[in-house]
């Protein structure tokens, strides 16, 4: 596994990659690697005969100073990881060569950036579609992997990659979770252990809007009723929103055949945590408790 240690050695692997005409697939993570990385990993390592890795907590993405200072950092842990899941070559990116002095434009993605995680989270979004872009002018991978555990970032990046050109395929790939139904997360090690158990509320509240779903229920306000119901059930459970969206305007959901999305975002024990369902599809794995 070869070690990109800037954009210009990123690039020479890029052309020796092509030169040889193999398919790149393209894993973009900020590093404290779990196994939901992991799955993405092992897909592109099955899917692209090279699959490049890159590495860096992107600070133009937190809107929150303490929220990143407080991002965790598992080098080695990450490499071997990297290692493992056949991981040809890991970019670490660093904030001096990726954003160097009089570094000035930034993307500003409309539409479905601006509810739910744009509203809460002010710049956010231009600091993923920014970096988003970055990596793949640099990597131009054949297909790039997104987890649908940030599932708003997921539609963002598919509009970016519209919107730009870009020739890079986005592939969708499904959420890992705990046996319990926790959504795996970098932010899950800073949980306590009663953070940990109530945090469980969240992917709780999306299981019980899933078989209201299931069970018939169409009208919106209903299905966020139920997760509002599930979630209040934990006192100490802070929610930012509890919503049925488009699964790709992410506006609020109205109605068939339009795709129901059930987004939550909650603080838990300091932690901001976001998860989502699908609800039109039959819960699979722990969301089905
Ligand atoms: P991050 O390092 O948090 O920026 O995540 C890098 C990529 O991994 C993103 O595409 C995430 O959506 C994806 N990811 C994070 N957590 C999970 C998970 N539990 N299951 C699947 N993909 C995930």
């Amino acid at each position: 596994m070869q070690r990109l240690n800037d954009v210009h050695e990123l690039r020479r692997w890029r052309e020796q990659v092509r030169r040889e005409e193999c398919l790149v697939g393209f894993v973009p993570t900020m590093g404290a690697l779990h196994a939901g990385h992991a799955s993405l990993l092992e897909r592109s390592s099955r899917e692209c005969e090279r699959t490049l890795l890159s590495i860096f907590v992107n600070p133009l993405q937190f809107n929150d100073p303490q929220d990143f200072a407080r991002y965790p950092q598992t080098l080695e842990a990450d490499l071997e990881i990297a290692a493992r899941t056949g991981v040809d070559a890991v970019f670490l990116g660093r904030r001096d060569d990726l954003y160097p002095a009089g570094f000035q434009s930034f993307v500003e993605p409309r539409g479905c950036a601006l509810p739910l995680e744009g509203e809460h989270r002010q710049g956010h979004f231009a600091g993923v579609a920014t970096i988003v872009l970055k990596l793949l002018s640099l990597a131009q991978a054949d297909r790039a992997y997104f987890g649908e555990k940030d599932w708003q970032q997921l539609q963002v990046v598919r509009a970016l990659v519209l919107d730009f050109h870009l020739e890079c395929e986005i592939v969708p790939c499904a959420t890992l979770r705990e046996s319990d139904g926790l959504a795996l997360s970098s932010r899950n090690t800073r949980l306590d252990p009663a953070a940990r158990r109530n945090a469980l509320a969240i992917s709780r509240a999306l299981g019980a809007a899933a078989r209201a779903y299931a069970g018939g229920a169409r009208d919106r306000a209903r299905l966020e009723a139920e997760m509002q119901r599930v979630l209040s059930q934990t006192r100490s459970v802070e929610v930012e929103y509890a919503v049925v969206a488009d699964a790709q305007t992410l506006e609020p959901w109205a109605g068939p055949p339009r795709a129901p999305r059930a987004l939550i975002a909650a603080r838990v024990g300091g932690v901001r945590l976001i998860d989502n369902a699908a609800l039109d599809e039959p819960p699979v794995g722990p969301l089905e408790l």
